[in-house]
């Protein structure tokens, strides 16, 4: 289906879900937010796009990004019928469903300007946007302003310092994923992105590089190097991808076509046949996930205990009160057993897997 993000975690993660929600524990499982981080037109936008699946988010090779987005993805149970309804909903419009994501993108736009001016100015006010889908993981994804240098229009004089503040604000959380976005046309040394990175993530426990706009770099030069880590090590790695240029953008083109196209982009190249697991947004997102079951299988030990001391409880309860909560003890105990399985499940798929991957 159209989302690539979520496909091999999201039946796990349910049930899990499933499990803490009959337990009533509050114990749910929370995973990491996820923020691009790089240069104005880098690709930020794009690429989030691409993962969600779905064309909503302003982009250009202009300011686009004035305001942090923070894009919480929900997953929706499919109808009965089995189609699917995905929509958006802002927290500044209660209530207001958009079923039409073209309009989801201008009321972005809309939104951004009553806070930031018509005029390229920026906000650290952050516009707040669920999307409701059966096909996404429950994730939340961040969309910031990329790094510029020079004020224009509004902007005022110390633009890089502010922007480099608000962008830290969200990645200096031990809990945030960064994905550090920079073209392939631009020298890596020169990368905004993985200054920044490096900055919140001294260790690279939880960067990313993401490699954009493979498909206009220079004739003659690959991006082979780059992505294995010859010009610049990162420990969790890179990815590279090329998105929909502004002339696609122009043409409407949609995302599945951009993925399609994509894929046919590394196909064609002999140069990117041996680096095939670094290249491509589903790759990006395979990698994403496996990093959210390292995640989840790093808190599942917590998650355990919490529901062990609660079976105790009940059982003193059960003690004290006679049979009226045997049942709920049972069914606890139950759940907990699911649960153990569960997390050896996670234990051999993780293992199965010789990737090097943090938990963080
Ligand atoms: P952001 O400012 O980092 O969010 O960048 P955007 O996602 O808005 O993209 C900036 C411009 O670069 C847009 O015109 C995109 O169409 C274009 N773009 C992004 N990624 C690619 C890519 O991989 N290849 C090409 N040719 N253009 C891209
Ligand atoms: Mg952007």
């Amino acid at each position: 289906s159209a989302a690539p993000l979520g496909h091999t975690v999201i039946p796990i993660v349910n049930k899990l879900q499933d499990i803490f929600a009959q337990l009533g524990s509050q114990s749910t499982i929370e995973l990491p937010q996820v923020a691009v981080v790089g240069s104005q037109s880098s690709g930020k936008s794009s690429v989030l796009e691409s993962l969600v699946g779905r064309d909503f988010l302003p982009r250009g090779n202009d300011i686009c990004t004035r305001r942090p987005l923070v894009l919480q993805l929900l997953q929706t149970k499919r109808k009965p019928d089995g189609s699917e309804e995905e929509y958006g909903e802002f927290l500044h419009l209660p209530g207001r469903k958009f079923f039409d994501f073209s309009e989801i993108r201008r009321e972005i736009q809309a939104e951004t300007d009553r806070e930031a001016g018509g005029n390229k100015g920026l906000s650290d006010k952050q516009i707040r946007l669920k999307i409701f889908s059966p096909n996404v993981l429950d994730i939340t994804l961040v969309d910031l302003p990329g790094i510029t240098k020079v004020p224009v229009g509004d902007q005022p004089s110390d633009i890089e310092a502010r922007i480099r503040t608000m962008i830290m604000s969200y990645i200096k959380q031990p809990s945030c994923l960064i994905l550090a976005v920079t073209p392939a046309n631009s020298d890596l040394a020169n990368s905004d992105a993985l200054q920044i990175a490096g900055n919140a993530d001294p260790d690279g426990y939880r960067t990313i590089g993401i490699i954009t706009k493979l498909d206009i770099m220079d004739r003659g030069t690959d991006a082979r190097n780059l992505l294995l880590g010859k010009v610049i090590p990162l420990r969790l790695g890179y990815i590279g991808v090329v998105n929909r240029s502004q002339e696609d953008i122009m043409l409407n083109r949609s995302v599945k076509d951009a993925i399609v196209a994509e894929e046919k982009f590394f196909r064609s190249r002999p140069v990117y046949n041996a680096v095939a697991d670094r290249c491509g947004v589903p790759q990006l997102a395979k990698k994403l996930n496996q990093i959210l079951v390292q995640h989840i299988k790093a808190i599942l030990p917590g998650l355990k205990s919490r529901i062990s001391n609660a079976l105790v409880s009940v059982a003193k309860e059960h003690a004290s009160l006679g049979e009226i909560t045997e049942s709920k003890a049972g069914q606890g105990a139950l759940l907990l057993n699911i649960l153990s399985k569960y997390s050896e499940a996670f234990s051999s798929m993780v293992e199965g897997k010789n990737e090097e991957m943090s938990t963080f």
